[in-house]
């Protein structure tokens, strides 16, 4: 027996001591019709918890639910590796990674459901339908506002409750995203408001880590793989969103109101669409490569975009010129250090 394959069977015998345990563990009922999908009785109690947890004490978090209930999501637990939890549209499945802390999973719950929510309203789950101006405004609003629909949750769990587990767990993971939601409002147990909303919203673009993270995973490996794999033609970039149109899709209050209804060009401010260096690399390289490869055309809208990192040029002073190469190499060392920083930041 491998040192790996006993490690496992130690775990399958602690596991199996502990099912035995769970006999007698009593389900509690759900305080709204979420369907939960679990094999131990364990397992099944925990994840009514965390729906009640939500149902019971938040209005906002009860509504985002209820939606996601009723386009018929089902809550799950499954192992995984760098991730909290995810949502998947087509299977309608949230999925929560069962290793992690009760309170955490609360918050990613929360977050998770209205991505649910999100996609009942007309969202997409597909990378590449939009040019990249448009797939940048759509997807990191498609984040800050899941953030801010956990945050609010977090918030009303705490207020009504008493129950603090779920606002600690948030506030420590989304440390600019907590503190603009808080200095937003006017006591520290103020009902939500749609001011209180609009900050947690811009504090998500505060976390370039977060910001950074989701550009990677969103946008340059999508269009990095492509390349490799010549799968361009899967990847049009050509449709068009605007930010009234992103943020009357995603950007709701508890009563179903756009919280960005005083500013819907929102995600047109400037430093809501800067990217860092490599995504403009990454850019040329699959719209040149596309070009050559199947004469697509190339998509201009990220040419003004300003460029993060320390030159903070606006990517069209590079374009095609070749020296968006350059750019990253000179700035290498801080580039490798932020890297290493975002590998580590948990995406969910
Ligand atoms: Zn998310």
């Amino acid at each position: 027996m491998s040192e790996l394959n006993e490690v496992f069977a130690k775990k399958r015998k602690s596991q199996g001591s502990k099912n035995q345990g769970n006999q007698q563990i009593q389900v509690p009922s759900k305080a709204i019709p979420f369907k939960t999908k679990a094999r131990k009785p364990k397992d099944q109690a925990r994840l009514v918890k965390f729906i009640n947890t939500i149902a019971e004490s938040s209005p906002f978090g009860k509504s985002v639910l209820e939606e996601a209930a009723s386009a018929g999501y089902t809550l799950c637990f499954e192992q995984q590796k760098d991730s909290c939890g995810f949502c998947d549209p087509d299977s309608r499945m949230i999925v929560l990674n069962p290793t992690l802390p009760d309170n955490l999973l609360i918050a990613t719950l929360a977050h998770e459901a209205r991505h649910a929510q999100q996609f009942c309203r007309g969202a997409s789950a597909e990378f590449g339908q939009y040019n990249v101006k448009s797939e940048i405004m759509y997807t990191r609003a498609e984040e800050a506002d899941a953030e801010t629909a956990a945050a609010a949750t977090c918030h009303e769990i705490r207020i009504n409750s008493g129950n603090d587990g779920p606002w600690k767990s948030f506030s420590s993971d989304s440390v600019e995203i907590a503190t603009e939601f808080m200095n937003a409002a006017s006591s520290k147990d103020a009902p939500v408001s749609d001011k209180m909303l609009q900050a947690a919203f811009n504090g998500w673009y505060k976390a370039t880590d977060m910001v950074e993270a989701y550009e990677e995973g969103y946008i340059q490996d999508v269009m990095n793989e492509a390349v490799q794999y010549k799968d361009e033609q899967s990847y049009p970039y050509d449709k068009k969103i605007s930010s009234a149109d992103i943020v009357t899709m995603f950007c709701q209050n508890a009563e179903g109101k756009c919280y960005w209804n005083n500013n819907k060009d929102v995600l047109n401010e400037k430093e809501k669409l800067s990217v860092c260096a490599e995504t403009i690399t990454a850019c040329d390289k699959f719209f040149v490569t596309r070009n050559k490869r199947y004469g697509s055309e190339m998509d201009n809208s990220y040419l003004d975009m300003p460029v993060r990192d320390v030159y903070n040029l606006p990517a069209k002073t590079r374009h095609h010129k070749n020296d968006g190469k350059e750019i990253a190499n000179s700035n290498k060392d801080m580039k490798t250090a932020l890297i290493a920083k975002i590998k580590a930041t948990k995406i969910r």
